[in-house]
């Protein structure tokens, strides 16, 4: 008698789920919508005029509990400036097999250089493609910006780029101003936007090598 009880519970489970909404998404045709506080992939952002919003101090990666960041510090020079005041990170590297998306790294950050996009399609087929570059993170050269190296054009010092920042959201404009959404976006679909890393990625892809 209870096997038959069990029985017809179990196919009353199937039967249920006859009637209810279909959750398949199509993808990878309709990505998902991420929440809009979704942690993604990080981005490095830049100052209005395209000057990096970082300066090196490794507070990011002394924050990160999976040791997943890299950042050596270089000098900016009046010949040779990537970022308003006296430090620039030379190399900054996010080791997404390492990351576990807890978001420490962008709370220690000083400059808001550093934020998480909602990008969520990370995978790759070798763990050395999963090592992301500067070039990789830094946002995309928006109207108005230009490719660093270059003199501060908004302001003489430092303080000119962060006072105020607070009251004036334009201060972070970089990839969050994506016409895909907040933080989000896709080499492929902005065809009139220049991304550093673009290159990069068309030379693995032309090799058929990584994603
Ligand atoms: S999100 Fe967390 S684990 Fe990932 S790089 Fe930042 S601090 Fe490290
Ligand atoms: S991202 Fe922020 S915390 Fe990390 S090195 Fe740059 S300025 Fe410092």
């Amino acid at each position: 008698m209870g096997a038959i009880t069990g029985t017809f519970k179990g196919f009353g489970v199937t039967f249920s789920h006859m009637f209810k909404k279909v959750v398949t998404t199509d993808y990878p045709f309709k990505p998902p919508v991420a929440a809009p506080r979704y942690h993604g992939r990080h981005i490095l952002n830049r100052h209005p005029d395209g000057l990096e919003k970082c300066i090196g101090c490794e507070l990011c990666a002394w924050a990160c509990p999976a040791d997943a960041i890299y950042v050596e510090g270089g000098d900016n020079t009046e010949e040779e400036r990537f970022s308003p005041g006296e430090r620039y990170a030379s190399v900054y590297q996010i080791n997404y097999a390492r990351c576990i998306f807890c978001g420490l790294c962008i709370e220690a950050c000083p400059t808001r250089s550093l934020t998480m996009s909602n990008e969520y399609e990370l995978a790759r087929d070798n763990r050395q493609d999963l090592i992301f570059t500067k070039e990789q993170l830094l946002a995309p050269l928006l109207s108005g910006m230009e490719q660093p190296p270059h003199p501060m054009r908004l302001g003489d010092s430092e303080k000119d780029y962060y006072v105020g920042a607070l009251e004036n959201p334009g201060t972070s404009a970089g990839a969050e101003r994506s016409p895909m959404g907040p933080g989000r976006y896709r080499i492929s679909e902005h065809p009139g936007v220049q991304f550093p890393g673009a290159d990069q990625a068309a030379e693995r892809a032309d090799k058929g090598d990584g994603a």
